[in-house]
């Protein structure tokens, strides 16, 4: 892991910091790369943009490990306003969520419980999307998952492609029929854990993606999402679909707000299906900082909007 992205992801957990950079202007003008805005109203007018170049849109309300309980059933009532107004804006966007938002460091059931109020009042045909966070929580997060899915076949998880368990977790989930997300990782993990080279992160996503829409794993009606703006990756993954003939609407590509544009409206021209994860809300800042790890070059695009200031 390069020293820079190391010190951003610390950074992300920094009290201090997050203080300090949030009453920025230069701050937050850089932040409105990834975000539309702040307001649910600023996420549902993207989602209308983007659904005009045929791509699809998942909505996430920035925010991790509250403690208390009222405050994970306001964000569980916040997704459940976020559902009405979907159907009053006609718009077929998906929530992804964080557990430990829905009170997962309070108490696993409890969480379980807020998860399922989306579950159920979820708009017919669309999957609630958990998120995957850091090591700590891989396995409360599987437990969670596996005893959603049992009872409620529209719900999906983030795996990352950056460790080591993932192939044996994919291989205990096949016969239970999940919705996969695959991303490569956004956290900082030890390399007891985690490939800490790149170039074998990389391949590893691309061994569990044959492994996700192999045949034995289609057969078992596995629905697979490859999150990733990485355009070579994109590509290999297009050329092995196509060799395998696998058609374009049992798989999707997501990616998140403001990054990769052109790709987005690429592969939605092509006939893939295309989404983009928005993220909104005011508790932005380890978000924001988990973006600027995952490509360094961003930080420079923060200090030129300290210097037009
Ligand atoms: C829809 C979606 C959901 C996600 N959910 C989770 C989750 O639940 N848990 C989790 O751990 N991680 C999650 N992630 C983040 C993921 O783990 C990676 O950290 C992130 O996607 C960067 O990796 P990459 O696959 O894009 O590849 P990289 O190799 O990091 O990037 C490939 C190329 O994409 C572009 N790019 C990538 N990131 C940025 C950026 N921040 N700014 C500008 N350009 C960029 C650059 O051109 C870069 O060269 C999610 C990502 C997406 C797209």
């Amino acid at each position: 892991m390069s020293v820079m992205r190391s010190l951003l992801l610390a950074g992300s957990q920094s009290q201090w910091l997050k203080e300090q950079a949030t009453r920025y202007g230069f701050v937050r003008r850089s932040v409105q790369r990834f975000m539309p805005g702040e307001e649910l109203e600023d996420a549902l007018r993207a989602a209308r943009a983007l659904e005009e170049q045929g791509i699809g849109t998942l909505f996430t309300k920035l925010g991790e490990n509250i403690n208390e309980r009222h405050e994970a059933e306001s964000v569980t009532d916040h997704y459940l306003g976020v559902f009405e107004k979907l159907s009053q804006w006609h718009l077929q966007t998906e929530v992804s969520v964080k557990l430990t938002q829905l009170g997962l460091d309070i108490d696993p059931d409890f969480c379980y419980g807020q998860v399922e109020r989306l579950i159920l009042a979820a708009p017919t045909g669309s999957t609630v999307w958990i998120d995957m966070e850091s090591t700590q929580y891989t396995d409360i997060t599987l437990d969670l998952y596996r005893r959603a899915l049992r009872k409620h076949s529209n719900v999906g998880l983030c795996l990352q492609a950056y460790l080591y368990r993932t192939d044996d977790d994919i291989a205990k989930l096949l016969p239970m029929a999940p919705a996969i997300r695959l991303v490569k990782g956004a956290y900082r993990e030890p390399p007891e854990l985690a490939f800490p080279k790149k170039a074998d992160v990389d391949e590893n996503f691309f061994v569990l993606t044959m492994k996700l829409l192999g045949d034995e794993a289609r057969k078992l009606g596995t629905r697979y999402v490859a999150a990733t703006h990485d355009a070579a990756l994109i590509r290999r993954i297009q050329q092995w679909t196509s060799e395998q003939r696998i058609p374009k609407q049992d798989y999707a590509f997501t990616m998140l707000y403001g990054i990769q544009r052109g790709e987005q409206a690429r592969l939605a021209k092509e006939g893939h299906v295309s989404k983009c994860l928005i993220a909104y809300g005011p508790y932005w800042f380890p978000w924001f900082m988990r973006r600027l790890a995952e490509r360094p070059a961003n930080v420079w695009f923060v200090a030129r909007n300290l210097l037009s200031n």
